[in-house]
């Protein structure tokens, strides 16, 4: 090779390395730290909070569904790590589900067993294991947003899904008839796209989009009046929040929560992304003051590959150090 040519071609190839192994590096870090996923994570299931809802039999032994109102059913996922929870909110007219989880199981078969109404989803937020098993509905809302629009006309092929299915992240088995080495989340095109304040009428029941970014572009909460539920996808689950991922951005992060504190006397339970369906809206507050008190310097925490966990009463934040220092 002319050495010119060489020069460039090294010039090209010694960048894209640095980024591969930065990448993978922090793919690793994510995969190891206990502080993300725990070894055994498992054995701290079933969380309390599920003995003292309504449990609903279903055909899929992949979910275990369960009745928080008379028309409003948690769809759980309590054998993968991420412990996703999809809500079914049913009106008089037509229903919709919040989330299509994991895409492990199949969702669209057990909502029909729950509902005859038409369904259409409406998606929190883009992260793979919130939109799972979108491609099995005809009609999808997800927020205005460049972003979650491009994630969803995107597929998520095989070989990067593989590591929510494998080692620890797994705790039994997977449906007999999900074949793993053949399992995508494939693209979807939105069919409707939401605006803050937007209301969402299923028929005697109406909710409300708040426009919470911060956890990803594009997140959304969704109030429901009838209930006095909000249902907070990712923004809020009783668990490690995640603000460190690279879609992360604090500033909003914090800003959408003192949004949703600002409304709290609107709303008395969380229907959340995850580990917990059920969640009394009093954390909200304390989530609020968390924030406040990680931003000026405080709080415990313990630190792994500049990844900080900090703890709290019913919940704790993952959170990069350096976003910490203002
Ligand atoms: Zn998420």
């Amino acid at each position: 090779m002319h050495k010119k040519w060489k020069i460039f071609v090294f010039a090209l190839i010694c960048p894209m390395l640095v980024i591969c192994s930065t990448a993978e590096k922090q793919t690793e870090a994510e995969e190891r730290s206990e502080l993300i996923q725990p070894a055994k994570w498992w054995e701290k299931l079933p969380r309390p909070i599920y003995a003292t809802l309504e449990k609903v039999e279903t055909s899929q032994e992949w979910f275990e569904v369960y009745k928080l109102t008379e028309d409003t059913y948690a769809i759980y996922e309590p054998y993968q790590f991420e412990e996703a929870i999809s809500y079914l909110v049913i009106g008089k007219e037509r229903a919709i589900v919040i989330d299509t989880g994991t895409g492990i199981g199949d969702l669209k078969k057990t909502v029909s067993e729950l509902t005859q109404l038409p369904v259409s989803v409406v998606n929190t937020h883009t992260h793979w294991d919130h939109i799972g098993d979108n491609h099995q509905f005809e009609e999808i809302a997800c927020f205005n947003n460049p972003d979650c629009i491009k994630k969803l006309r995107t597929d998520i092929d095989n070989e990067s899904l593989q590591r929510h299915i494998t080692g620890d992240s797994i705790w039994k088995s997977l449906p007999k008839d999900f074949d793993s080495t053949t399992w995508t989340l494939p693209s979807v095109s939105p069919t409707s796209l939401l605006e803050d304040g937007d209301l969402i009428d299923l028929g005697e029941r109406i909710l409300e989009v708040i426009y919470t970014p911060g956890h990803s572009p594009g997140s959304i909460c969704l109030l429901d009046k009838k209930y006095r539920i909000l249902f907070t996808g990712d923004t809020f689950f009783p668990g490690p929040l995640y603000a460190y991922p690279a879609d992360v951005n604090i500033d909003q992060y914090i800003a959408s929560i003192e949004k949703l504190n600002s409304r709290v006397d609107e709303y008395d339970y969380l229907c959340s992304g995850h580990n917990d369906p059920w969640v009394k809206s009093e954390v909200i507050p304390r989530v609020a003051d968390a924030f406040q008190e990680i931003m000026a310097g405080k709080g415990n925490f313990k630190e792994d590959e500049g990844i900080r966990r900090y703890y709290f009463e019913g919940f704790d934040i993952l959170i990069r150090a350096d976003m910490t220092k203002k």
